[in-house]
């Protein structure tokens, strides 16, 4: 999720935090190029308080040339990039590749400036569920204090620590509160609201030892193109908890992406028996098999998954881009785009992609009361009329 704290904003930081709970565990601080010892100083602070784990702060890195902003990286600029700006999400992706196995929460630390991949500014940056956070230490532009310096090092902190717990923005007087204008600023509340107080608190006692964190480690490392790391960590999550036949689903795709296929069918074939009634395991082998292991299989499996998904607006767009995609099933995949529609279902893509399938030119409808669409040369798609949604007629 990204951070919006814009550039330059204070945020406000949460009231003083409860005392340390024991679990395993540590937090690291990365530096990212050379950064001032005490803005490293005032990261470990900050993630000591919040996070309640012990904080080390591991040797600079160099700024990853690949994580350049696109803008600097491709030269597209009129004028030369006038300062080295890195892609936040990119570097944070580089943080996380390298991180110890222990840690709980990691705080990545650069002085270069970091941006959006649509190039708007930002201070920091997280991702829900996640154990890293960036942001950039630039000098503000103004003196500020050592105890103003901190204070706003540890507002940054606890706003994308929060996002790493799951808590989204907010309007509330509340730390997770977005920022968009400099009027803001100097509203900022001081405390996150309760509902988000639950965040931190739930978030912090979290153990690296439970199944839930593995399986987020798992999904986190499964997101950066891991796959070894994202499969270890997702073995330890079944060991932990064999159970749960979502962690055993997401170790299938983990093996599936390492090109383990067998590993992957063995495991996905024990989800499936473990949760009988669940779509994902279904799902993962129509992929599994539609990816070139059996694609004469995949059909059932995925029609399997659809019959056992409790949504079926999201099951049928789903099946129905996989049978376009994956196995070149165009009346399949027309009969679930229909089926997406008739269920109340307007997704832009699938009805652009309906289109697509029934005609590029001369839309044929099959059936006018489901949709009812006209194509204009000029102006593209036009939908006409559509029935109402909340379900099947
Ligand atoms: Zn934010
Ligand atoms: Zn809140």
């Amino acid at each position: 999720m990204f951070c919006a704290a814009l550039i330059g904003a204070a945020c406000t930081a949460p009231e003083p935090s409860h005392p340390p709970p024991a679990e395993p565990g540590a937090a690291y601080v990365i530096p990212f190029g050379s950064v001032p010892r005490a803005e490293l100083r005032r990261a470990e602070l900050a993630l000591a308080d919040l996070t309640g784990r012990r904080v080390t702060v591991l040797p600079a890195r160099p700024l990853p040339g690949g994580a350049l902003s696109s803008e600097c990286r491709d030269g597209k600029l009129e004028t030369p990039c006038p300062e080295l700006t890195y892609d936040a999400s990119a570097l944070l992706d580089a943080a996380l590749a390298k991180l110890p196995g222990d840690t709980f929460r990691a705080v990545a630390v650069t002085t270069a400036p970091l941006d959006t991949p649509s190039h708007e500014r930002l201070i920091g940056y997280a991702r829900s569920g996640e154990r890293g956070i960036v942001y950039s230490a630039r000098a503000p532009g103004v003196y500020l204090t050592e105890a103003a310096h901190r204070r706003r090092v540890r507002h940054i902190v606890a706003h994308e620590l929060g996002h790493t717990f799951g808590a989204g923005h907010c309007d509330e007087a509340c730390v997770m509160r977005d920022v968009v204008s400099v009027a803001e600023l100097e509203r900022m509340p001081e405390h996150p609201c309760p509902r988000h107080r639950a965040d931190f608190d739930e978030g912090r006692a979290r153990s690296i030892d439970s199944a839930d964190f593995r399986a987020d480690v798992g999904a986190e490392q499964m997101r950066i193109g891991a796959w070894a790391p994202a499969a270890a960590a997702l073995r330890d999550a079944v060991r932990r908890d064999p159970k749960d036949a979502r962690h055993r689903t997401a170790l299938g795709l983990a093996l599936m992406s390492q090109g383990r296929l067998l590993a992957a069918d063995d495991v996905l074939r024990d989800a499936a028996m473990q949760a009988p009634e669940a779509p994902q395991p279904y799902y993962a082998r129509a992929v599994l098999y539609a990816a070139g292991f059996d694609p004469y299989r995949a059909s059932a499996h995925l029609e399997a998954g659809v019959l056992r998904d409790g949504d079926p607006v999201r099951a049928h767009r789903a099946a129905g881009i996989l049978y376009q995609d994956l196995l070149d099933r165009p009346r399949a995949a027309i009969k679930h785009f229909e089926s997406h529609i008739r269920y109340g279902g307007r997704d832009p893509e699938v009805i652009a992609r309906l289109v697509y399938l029934l005609s590029p030119t001369t839309l044929t409808i099959t059936d006018p009361e489901v949709i009812i669409a006209s194509w204009d040369p000029e102006r593209g798609l036009m939908i006409a009329a559509l029935p109402p949604s909340g379900g099947p007629r």
